[in-house]
């Protein structure tokens, strides 16, 4: 029987408690609040596992690796400050989740996952439920040389140091979000470029991702 994607009005209910309970966390942007509110997080999970999907936790989507905790999802976007028409690249796919709601919040977004099976899954689902974006397969921790510079880069796996590549590919103006540290923790960084060889870097709070694998990574 083929996958149903169903938005009822449990799954409805769910979301909207969801977004309550990010904004009691800390999550400010009213904008990344309504995207996460709209992208229904469940199409993202099997269907025995949908009492999960709205809650705040990362998830299991095969190949070793997890659909991000919605309060990240929020937290790194909240950070890009993205702006409507803004071009984005994401660095690790995984289900598609966060690049939905980057869809959502006005971006268009470049986004690159190096596992085959995902990558193949997430081309095909995503525009099945509304949501485009060019999907790459591949080492992304060297970024997409071919479609640079972005506005902004987002990178959804922890990193052991920022790759130069990355800063390299981003517009004067731009923003990199992404986890740096050790396989343990790692400490959500951000870089604005101000200038051709400037940056404003910022360290802030800690998060547990799987790893950035790659050239520029692990
Ligand atoms: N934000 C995603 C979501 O909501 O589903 C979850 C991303 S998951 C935490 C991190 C992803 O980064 C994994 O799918 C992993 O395979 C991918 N990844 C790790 N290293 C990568 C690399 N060098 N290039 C591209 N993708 C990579």
């Amino acid at each position: 029987m083929a996958y149903k994607y169903v938005d009822n009005y449990r799954e409805q209910g769910a979301r909207k408690k969801l977004v309550d309970e990010l904004k009691k966390k800390g999550i400010e942007d009213r904008q990344v609040l309504e995207a996460i509110g709209k992208v229904p997080r469940h199409y993202f999970f099997d269907e025995t596992f949908w009492t999960q999907a709205y809650k705040d936790i990362a998830f299991p989507i095969g190949e070793g690796q997890t659909i991000s905790q919605p309060y990240t999802v929020a937290y790194q976007t909240e950070l890009l400050h993205i702006k409507k028409g803004d071009k984005v690249l994401e660095i690790g796919t995984g289900s598609g989740y966060q690049t939905c709601v980057l869809i959502e919040v006005g971006a268009k977004v470049y986004t690159i996952e190096r596992q085959e099976k995902l990558y193949e899954r997430t081309k095909q689902v995503l525009p099945h439920i509304g949501y485009r974006a060019r999907f790459f397969c591949g080492d992304g921790s060297k970024g997409i040389a071919l479609h640079a510079p972005y506005d902004k880069i987002i990178v959804t796996a922890g990193a052991p140091t920022v790759p130069d590549v990355l800063l390299g590919q981003l517009k004067i103006g731009g923003i990199l979000v992404i986890p740096v540290g050790d396989a343990e923790s790692q400490k959500m960084v951000t870089i604005l470029k101000t200038a051709e060889h400037d940056y404003e870097k910022h360290v802030l709070d800690t998060f547990r991702f799987v790893p950035l694998v790659g050239e520029r990574a692990w």
